[in-house]
């Protein structure tokens, strides 16, 4: 039915057997691909027959085993079936074990060579995996639009990899680290205590303003980004910066970091400026970790009022951590690189396809959506932050995204990290 010839052109090369008798291509065929920039293997079955059905049911059975495993560790799955023979008994029995995978499955329905024969997909509806797709793996057409939906469905690819491949200087997979607060928080006091010395600098690269500088700190967790550090490395400061030039720019620097430190001059207490700091950088889908410094100089009374303040002024900020510290003196601090791994991880993490669906599974069953809206499947499509993608037949209400998203942060113990949506449709607009 065209799988071989699929992978062909997939692959943009004649690499695997192309054969007109069915099974000819027993093995299970890995081969690395590439899409849009996008590097994934494509695994190519061999063909897969529920119960091992046919002549040599021993081989048969063999290759099911084989493809049954592939699929399992796949991704996305791709059934790719034969227009002008419909939909075939085997087709049904594929099917029906297709449906009960908790990930990805989209159909491919091959030998659709031109537009006038594109009518002949809807036949496959029936399969009950979603709108299929037009290919023809002879011409090419349609494979292009294939690959994109595939594409839509893959995890992101591991940091590890990305590292991996990245040009030395550049900082894939180096976490971005703000430091925010007013004007004399203590965030210069703050940046050298947890640079040490000179040498776990790495380099200081100009940020992307005029006058911003980011520096790179080797620490235990990797290589840290502290961004726009002008002024923090000197002891002697110049400039005097106003409050609202500096809520500017501390809003620019969260604007390009994965993580907001929020300094918090703990003498004053927690200011209508750090508030609305506070609001922009949660705003922005940024994690905060925030630290009441000076913490040195209160008494127990000023600290039973500050702990008051935090919960009234910031309670929006929900879990996020605060830290009482003295970067002057350091005490307090050794809690904030296990702090900063924690959110790192958090943020980082990306779920298994299969857990994901299993957890819209069991939400959907709990609490179906109104008039007849279903997700179909979901995947993580990206890890900073976490963002589900999800595949539903019609627009979902806000409400019930909310619910969804408050069981993903559930089941996968997201804590406070923010959680994206993304709906997209399923049906072919
Ligand atoms: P920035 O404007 O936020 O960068 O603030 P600085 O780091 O320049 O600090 C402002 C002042 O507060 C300096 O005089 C610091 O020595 C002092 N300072 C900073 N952190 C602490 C702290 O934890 N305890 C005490 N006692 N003083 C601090």
């Amino acid at each position: 039915m065209g799988k071989s010839t699929l992978m062909n052109r997939i692959l943009g090369r004649r690499e695997a057997i192309v054969a007109e008798q069915p099974g000819v291509t027993r093995d299970r065929k890995e081969m690395p691909a590439s899409w849009q920039g996008r590097e994934f293997t494509v695994v190519d079955t061999g063909g897969w027959l529920p119960q091992g059905t046919g002549d040599n049911s021993s081989m048969d059975a063999k290759v099911s085993a084989q493809s049954e495993k592939s699929m399992e560790d796949a991704d996305v799955v791709v059934m790719v079936v034969d227009s002008q023979a419909g939909i075939t008994g085997d087709d049904e029995g594929v099917a029906g074990r297709l449906r009960g995978r908790a990930g990805p499955v989209l159909v491919a329905v091959n030998k659709v060579d031109d537009e006038a024969h594109e009518n002949l997909i809807w036949e496959f509806i029936r399969l009950g995996l979603g709108d299929p797709f037009p290919v023809s793996a002879l011409h090419g057409r349609g494979v292009g639009d294939l690959l994109d939906a595939a594409m839509a469905l893959l995890p992101e690819e591991p940091a590890e990899q990305l590292e991996a491949g990245a040009e030395p200087e550049s900082d894939a997979g180096t976490v971005s680290v703000s430091i925010v607060g007013r004007p004399n928080a203590g965030k210069s006091t703050l940046f050298n205590r947890l640079i040490g010395d000179d040498r776990s600098v790495v380099h200081d690269q100009p940020g992307t303003t005029r006058d911003a500088i980011d520096t790179v700190v080797e620490t235990e967790l990797g290589p840290i980004r502290f961004v726009d550090t002008a002024g923090m490395r000197r002891r002697a400061r110049i400039d005097q910066a106003t409050e609202y030039y500096s809520l500017l720019r501390a809003l620019a620097a969260v604007d390009r970091s994965d993580i907001a430190l929020l300094v918090i001059d703990a003498t004053v207490g927690v200011t209508h400026q750090d508030q609305r700091l506070a609001e922009r950088i949660d705003g922005a889908g940024c994690p905060i970790v925030v630290l009441l410094n000076k913490w040195d100089l209160l008494d127990t009374e000023a600290r039973e009022a500050i702990a008051l303040d935090i919960d009234h002024r910031l309670h929006f900020l929900g879990e996020a951590a605060v830290l009482r510290v003295s970067a002057l003196s350091g005490r307090g601090l050794n809690r904030l690189l296990p702090e900063l791994r924690g959110v790192i991880a958090e943020y980082r993490r990306r779920i298994p396809t299969q857990a994901v669906n299993r957890v819209l599974r069991d939400a959907q069953a709990a609490h179906p959506a109104p008039d007849g809206a279903r997700v179909l499947y979901a995947t993580q499509g990206a890890a900073d932050p976490p963002t589900f993608t999800l595949f539903a037949n019609r627009t979902l209400p806000r409400t019930y995204l909310r619910y969804l998203e408050r069981r993903f942060r559930e089941a996968f113990d997201l804590g406070s990290v923010p959680v994206k949506l993304r709906v997209r449709r399923r049906s072919g607009e």
